[in-house]
């Protein structure tokens, strides 16, 4: 490998699990078992009307816990829910550069849910990768939007 396709992987890698999604039935009910769970609060919350739902964040060191609930009968959450009950919803990775990354993995013939970044809750560009292409797990690319 040269230095330049060495700089190349670094630059469109996939850093660490940024955060693990949660689909909950009821979030305030969720938050305070996660609060004892924790023993601490939750940073932040927000609802994301164009995806149908609304989070809730805890941070435990570099990763986070992300519970959702869904805002309306349509919501992806609601069809997980109706599906496979409460549960791990998604795994997020943290990358650099997240247009890039999108690219690299439709060249590695993974199925893109979204074909372009998408902005999503907590200050993030998101994109999902279809679980069909993951082993049935949906994957979530995040990158820190910059402001
Ligand atoms: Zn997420």
């Amino acid at each position: 490998m040269t230095n330049q396709s060495r700089f190349f992987y670094f630059k469109t890698m996939i850093n660490k699990i940024e955060h693990i999604g949660i689909a909950v039935k009821n979030l305030e009910e969720t938050e305070k078992m996660y609060k004892a769970l924790f023993g601490k609060e939750a940073y932040k919350t927000e609802v994301v009307e164009s995806e149908g739902v609304k989070t809730l964040f805890f941070q435990l060191g570099e990763s986070k816990i992300e519970l959702l609930e869904a805002t309306n009968a349509d919501s992806p959450i609601a069809k997980f829910l109706d599906k496979k009950g409460e549960g791990i919803h998604h795994i997020a990775y943290d990358v650099d550069d997240i247009e890039k990354e999108i690219e690299r993995l439709k060249e590695e013939d993974f199925e893109l849910i979204h074909q372009s970044p998408k902005l999503g809750a907590d200050n993030k560009l998101i994109a999902f990768l279809h679980p069909k292409s993951t082993k049935g797990v949906l994957v979530e690319l995040c990158q820190e939007k910059q402001s």
